[in-house]
């Protein structure tokens, strides 16, 4: 198996200062904060494109969910059980999952994270 590393890095450490995300989680920027686990935190994104469109990120610092998985793929699992669980709570439990993993697939913000997308019929792609 082929594993694309070109926009991945091995930054990987607690906190970078310059996140945007760091600065997130460590409420030092406000945000609409929908949950929250031991790993993860889950907010509100600032431009949704659904009824439901939050962001869920880890607490440590992967610069895109591929460097998540290949340091701590537990973390990435909890992500993923974050997402579900705020589906749940804030919509019907079906949502899309969308993790962009460098600029030509659209990630703006370099520390991993997933957008879960749900309360709408969501249209095809
Ligand atoms: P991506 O393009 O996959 O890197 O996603 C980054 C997301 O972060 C975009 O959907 C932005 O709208 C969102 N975003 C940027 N700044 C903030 C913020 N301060 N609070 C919540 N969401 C944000």
């Amino acid at each position: 198996m082929v594993r694309t590393t070109e926009t991945s890095t091995d930054q990987t450490e607690e906190m970078n200062a310059d996140c945007l995300f760091c600065k997130i989680v460590a409420g030092e920027i406000r945000t609409e904060m929908v949950a929250e686990s031991d790993t993860a935190v889950a907010f509100r994104d600032i431009n949704p494109k659904a009824p439901v469109h939050v962001l869920v990120v880890p607490r440590s610092h992967h610069a895109d969910v591929s460097a998540l998985a290949g340091a701590d793929p537990q973390a990435l699992a909890d992500v993923i059980g974050l997402a579900d669980q705020v589906a749940s709570d804030l919509a019907d439990g079906q949502y899309r999952l969308i993790c962009n993993v460098g600029p030509k697939a659209g990630q703006t913000i370099f520390h991993a994270h997933a957008h879960v997308l749900a309360g709408t019929q969501l249209s095809g792609f």
